[in-house]
């Protein structure tokens, strides 16, 4: 019985800080969503001051007393798998958050937060020299949370575990290197290719009101639950979710091109799903939580790419969407329309580019966020270094440095070692999308009828109700029978993309 009464006392102090978790997150989102400007700082204080209270909770003798109480009888297996991952993943949090004393913690904080304003003055002068002392200080600090946290190989690694838990920057290397080889020349055969499309025939005029109901509508038939969710607007489209049955999109609208917002909306109801879909029994432990951000990432990429940017998907909702924007739909033909919303084109920014070109921005950034923290280049040499690589990569010039290294928020506030989770994503989406297909022998039939349940159901059963049972290796190897590979994508790319083109 000592066991039973361990856990339980662990996991009832541990529902304590994640209703504090919730309500910080519920003030997050309030704040991007309908926050007016002068509440931006009392709400910066509110938050800092809950963060502290939830930061002093986890690392308390009491708390600590509990899990070092567990953490000897999971070392001497007296648990079982569910309340072993508990620990386990409380464990690992708990040594990390030790590691960094209270004052680094807060040098931390300061140094990301002025990096954001001053990131934020430097992009609009688009001149990189005003961003370069304090994203020095940024770097230098987070070279030294890396001696802190400690690692084997290569300091970014301590860096990629906050976002990609147990993974190493040595495999993701050789994965990502894989997927460049095939990107670079693949891209630089459509840009010859005979086949041309047009991407203009699909803007139009088309009214907020009008737009909201279709993307709507179509969130509702791939299951997002709406009773258990809401979808708003704000500047920058994200999702979270305080409990798996209060979960929040975000999007926002253009009058000219409604596939912005529609694709926006795909993709955060692919990250919603997964949040409704979480455990609601194991709600206030890990097993209630997103195994890491490049799994929460292949959620909301294989509903926006592999699912709404196909063939099939669209002999669905084509027709629909055409009766509801007749202007400019009606006279636009099937395929046409097809190959328009699957554009590929190099461009400068990462947020706007198309399936095919995506990897290879996030893969820049990898290179040389890995290499910085390494040591082995030095932050002046950022701009230049980034520019050589887009020319390399994409073949095109950077004009400025605003459209260029100053682009991503991500490392003013010192959110280092977070791009790779978003190719990562599009890997496990392809990957998974395969065992499916392999599973469901009439998903694509389906797709085309507009059902979506059963995809719906297997994600759910095979990713989103287990939380951070498994890690995200132990899972695309439980899931799919293999580790993760590039080849699933780039295979997926290559029939779709030769199609289109006519390689
Ligand atoms: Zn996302």
């Amino acid at each position: 019985m000592e066991k039973k009464e361990n856990i339980s006392e662990l996991r009832e102090k541990l529902q304590e800080i994640y209703h504090l978790g919730s309500a910080l997150q519920v003030l997050d989102w309030d704040s991007q969503v309908f926050m007016p400007p002068k509440g931006a700082a009392p709400r910066a204080a509110t938050i800092s001051n809950l963060s502290g209270i939830l930061h002093e909770k986890f690392i308390s003798k009491e708390f600590a007393a509990l899990l070092k109480k567990a953490k000897a009888n999971l070392d001497g297996k007296k648990m079982n798998d569910e309340e072993s991952a508990i620990v386990r993943e409380l464990w690992r949090e708990y040594e990390r958050q030790k590691k960094l004393p209270l004052a680094f913690v807060k040098e931390m904080s300061q140094a990301c937060s002025e990096g954001h304003n001053v990131w934020i003055k430097a992009r609009e002068k688009s001149d990189f020299k005003i961003f370069l002392p304090v994203l020095k200080k940024i770097v230098a600090l987070k070279r030294k949370e890396a001696e802190l946290v400690g690692f084997k190989k290569s300091p970014y690694d301590a860096l990629l575990d906050t976002y990609e838990p147990y993974a190493t920057s040595e495999d993701i290397s050789m994965i990502f290197e894989d997927l460049k080889n095939f990107l670079v020349p693949f891209l630089k055969k459509i840009a010859k290719a005979k086949g041309k499309v047009d991407p203009n025939i699909i803007q139009g005029n088309f009214p907020t009101e009008q737009q909201k109901q279709f993307d709507v509508e179509v969130a509702k038939k791939i299951g997002f639950d709406f009773e258990a969710g809401r979808l708003d607007t704000s500047a920058h489209p994200f999702s979270t979710g305080f409990h798996p049955n209060d979960v929040r999109l975000t999007t926002r609208y253009r009058k000219h091109d409604l596939f912005d917002s529609f694709f926006g909306v795909i993709h955060e109801t692919g990250h919603g799903l997964y949040n409704q879909g979480l455990s609601v029994e194991h709600f206030g432990t890990p097993l209630s939580e997103a195994i890491s951000h490049g799994i929460h990432e292949s959620q909301s990429r294989m509903w926006e790419n592999n699912v709404a940017r196909s063939k099939n998907f669209w002999k669905y909702f084509f027709p629909k969407l055409q009766s509801q924007f007749p202007e400019p739909f009606a006279k636009i033909s099937f395929n046409d329309f097809y190959r328009a919303i699957n554009n590929v084109r190099p461009s400068l920014i990462r947020v706007e580019a198309d399936e095919v070109t995506y990897s290879l921005h996030i893969i820049l950034r990898f290179e040389i966020e890995k290499e910085l923290i390494e040591g082995s280049i030095e932050v002046e040499d950022l701009p230049k270094i980034w520019n050589a690589k887009m020319k390399e990569y994409l073949g095109i010039e950077v004009p400025n440095d605003a459209a260029g290294v100053l682009q991503d928020v991500h490392w003013s506030g010192g959110a280092i070692g977070y791009f790779p989770s978003y190719t990562l994503g599009n890997l496990y989406a392809a990957q998974f999308f395969n065992a499916a297909k392999r599973d469901l022998i009439d998903l694509e039939k389906e797709i085309a009828a507009g059902e979506f349940g059963h995809l719906r159901e297997w994600l759910r059963q095979k990713i989103h109700i287990h939380g951070k049972m498994y890690s995200a290796d132990g899972l695309v190897r439980e899931v799919t029978g293999e580790p993760l590979t590039s080849q699933y994508f780039i295979d997926y790319l290559k029939e779709k993309y030769s199609g289109i083109y006519k390689l």
